[in-house]
């Protein structure tokens, strides 16, 4: 999809990683034996496969999602229909091999990790179909709604896995040599392209100017180009439409009020290359700064307040991901508690983007509210009965 060979090396290992994980997991997940009320009687919770698992996954982890979705519903019993993005189709065809050698060298039935082309027409086909078990949709918000409602037309089950507008908040006590690094890796990394990419900084007003200044030096030294070559840090958009909405995301948020610190060109190469960008100016209750734009421009507000901060964090329809630099116990706490980060990941000295599988990942309002991965993700996969 264009990302950059070390981004990509990762992504394959986080497949691995993750079925690594599934096989422990396969050893463990099981309900409890609860206390009857009822006189030599037992009471037990016990955990069935849903059935068939429908995989619908977005362009930019065209690998890994797959893998996340896959590795769970093989050791919960399920079998797995996969409907990658129509621009990654190839990678779908490689990743299907590997596993099909791996079923046939177990002897089990390549058709249980069986994959499909197409696009819209497909996703929406498997949304409906009453015998898919679980829909899993990893993409945009407006598609993971439509997808939502037509699983819910049936009563089947989903897991959601949409948009998100992650922000990162700088406090005056942060440790600032952290900040620069982990905001361009966040905001950089994958040209803008992934669910957790930063979109929003907020910077307190005492370190504003000198953090601004100290990010527009590091922009101006990412190499940009071929994703193949080792030395490069950001690649090309996917497609010429993402190079669009990259060019009318920065007009619209000039007309805001906003202006370019760094960036906002299209670069002369054959390619969807452009220009990683920095805008401030803008309110952060903007339209634009409330969208999700699938390229590499971070919006910088300045804040002066810890309330401020933490309410324009959580202000966003979506809920992905957030972080905070600081070295306040008490405002660390206070971000991880119920007035603190609204979203499904909060990050402390840590920027928006990655993820550990150990961990469930996920995000909550219009990110969908689906988990993957770590942790009780599995409960996803099968269906209880209480005996
Ligand atoms: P997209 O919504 O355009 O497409 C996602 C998938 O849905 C594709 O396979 C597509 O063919 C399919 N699809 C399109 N129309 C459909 C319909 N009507 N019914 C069923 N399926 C349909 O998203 P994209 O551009 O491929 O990916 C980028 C988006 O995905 C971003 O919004 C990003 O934040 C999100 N994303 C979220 C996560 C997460 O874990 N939260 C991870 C990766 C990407």
């Amino acid at each position: 999809m264009g990302k950059i060979l070390v981004e990509g090396v990762g992504e394959v290992q986080e497949y691995v990683d993750i079925c690594d994980y599934a096989v422990g997991l396969s050893r463990i997940v099981g309900g409890p034996i609860l206390p009857s009320e009822r006189p030599g009687h037992a009471l037990i919770e016990q955990w069935n496969p849903v059935g068939l698992v429908g995989i619908i996954t977005a362009f930019n982890f065209p690998v890994a999602v797959y893998g996340w979705n896959n590795a769970l519903a093989l050791v919960c019993g399920d079998v797995c229909l996969w409907k990658g993005a129509p621009t990654t189709s190839l990678t779908s065809v490689a990743v299907t091999k590997i596993i099909a050698q791996v079923l046939e060298d177990n002897k089990l039935p390549g058709a249980i990790c069986s994959l499909t082309c197409g696009g819209a027409d497909i996703g929406n086909a498997i949304a409906k179909d009453e015998r898919v078990g679980l829909v899993s949709f990893t993409g945009s918000t407006n598609v993971g709604k439509q997808v939502a409602l037509k699983v819910q037309e049936r009563f089947g089950r989903k897991l959601l896995e949409l948009g998100g507008n992650n922000a990162i908040i700088v406090f005056e006590d942060a440790d600032l040599n952290l900040v620069t690094p982990s905001v361009l890796f966040a905001a950089v990394g994958t040209a803008g392209q992934r669910c957790t990419t930063a979109r929003r900084l907020f910077l307190h007003e005492s370190i504003h100017d000198d953090i601004v200044q100290k990010l527009s030096k590091a922009y101006e030294q990412v190499r940009i180009g071929d994703p193949w070559e080792s030395d490069t840090l950001c690649g090309p958009l996917h497609t010429k439409q993402a190079v669009e909405m990259f060019l009318s995301a920065i007009e619209q948020a000039k007309c805001e009020g906003g202006t370019v610190v760094c960036g906002g060109k299209v670069i002369d190469r054959p390619g969807n290359f452009v220009e990683p960008t920095i805008m401030t100016g803008l309110a952060h209750d903007s339209p634009i700064v409330h969208k999700e734009t699938f390229a590499p421009i971070l919006y910088i507000l300045k804040f002066k307040t810890e309330e401020e901060a933490f309410a324009w964090n959580n202000e966003v329809k979506q809920g992905l991901s957030s972080s905070i630099f600081t070295k306040d116990l008490g405002r660390i706490f206070r971000w991880l508690g119920p007035k603190g980060s609204d979203c499904g990941i909060v990050n402390v000295n840590i920027p928006t983007s990655g993820a550990e599988i150990g961990g469930a990942f996920g995000g909550e309002k219009h990110t969908g509210g689906g988990r993957e991965s770590g942790s009780d993700s599995w409960k996803h996969y099968m269906r209880r009965s209480t005996w």
